[in-house]
């Protein structure tokens, strides 16, 4: 696990993305579900998943590791220390 406090970081969705997925597979917490035996591709709850088209991201089960961010190639996922952004 990511050495991240959760609590302090976000990250923000725009409407740039094009759900090409590259996000969805780089996510150490999806690799990591999809380990799991009983992994369902259909049910699982991943961090992050394209659905119509578009990444939805997990508020809960996301560490904010911030690896969608940095390699999203519409620049759709950002990563923001909140307490920076409320300062
Ligand atoms: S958020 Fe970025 S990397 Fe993820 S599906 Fe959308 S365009 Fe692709
Ligand atoms: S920031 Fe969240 S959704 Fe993005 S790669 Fe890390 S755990 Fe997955």
């Amino acid at each position: 696990m990511a050495k991240v406090d959760k609590k302090n970081k976000k990250i923000v969705q725009s409407k740039n993305c094009v759900g090409c997925g590259i996000c969805a597979s780089v996510c150490p917490i999806n690799a990591k579900l999809m380990k799991n035996d009983d992994f369902d591709p259909e049910t699982a709850e991943l961090a992050i998943r394209v659905i119509d088209g578009v990444a939805i991201l997990s508020d809960e089960i996301c560490i904010r590791c911030g690896a969608c961010s940095k390699i999203c190639p519409v620049e759709s996922l950002k990563i923001v220390d909140l307490e920076s952004a409320t300062a």
